[in-house]
């Protein structure tokens, strides 16, 4: 199956000159959710991974449906004020602006390892901050796995230190 068939593009959203890749269509249809699924789990059926993280919130279908998979626990990192417990977060720059991140201080331990989720890849600082909520908490990135991943923006450069994994590339909006 074509899975790129299965995203939909919606230019100019949410502003004008961005291609909206909406993953609704991919996991509204069950072989192609599940042929993500598949596939992300052999890029990393290598490793022994300890926890999935997902990144709010589309990386949470993919991050629990693969967590599932391996009998393993799914970690939510979220925007800020979601979590209840007591948390780590990290700021991150955006084009305009900044971003947060949260993830509960008890959530991974020194040592896991640990696979990091999420629907797209785009510039890359989500991914990265995230990856540094883990690390400050002591456990390994044992790398990142991404459905989409925008070429162009060139993520893969910020994550440089990591190994990434992404099933679909597009080389332009
Ligand atoms: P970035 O931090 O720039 O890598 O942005 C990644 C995050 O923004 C992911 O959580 C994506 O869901 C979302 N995102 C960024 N660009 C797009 C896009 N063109 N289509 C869909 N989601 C996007």
């Amino acid at each position: 199956m074509d899975l790129v068939s299965c995203i939909r593009n919606v230019p100019d959203f949410p502003k004008k000159g961005i291609g909206f890749k909406d993953i609704t269509t991919l996991v509204g249809n069950g072989p192609a959710l599940q042929q993500s699924i598949r596939l992300l789990k052999q890029k990393y059926n290598d490793q022994k991974i300890d926890a999935v993280i997902g990144i709010e919130s589309r990386g949470f279908i993919f991050a629990a449906v693969l967590a599932h998979e391996w009998g393993i626990g799914m970690i939510p990192v979220r925007k800020p004020g979601k979590l209840p417990y007591k948390k780590i977060s990290e700021t991150y720059e955006l084009e305009y602006g900044t971003d947060t991140l949260e993830m509960h201080e008890d959530a991974v331990s020194a040592g896991q390892k640990v696979l990091i989720v999420d629907d797209l890849l785009a510039t890359g600082g989500t991914a990265k901050a995230t990856a540094h909520l883990v690390e400050r908490l002591g456990a390994k990135v044992a790398g990142f796995g991404f459905v989409v991943e925008l070429d162009f923006l060139r993520g893969r450069d910020n994550l440089s230190t990591y190994r990434v994994e992404s099933l679909v590339h597009y080389d332009s909006e």
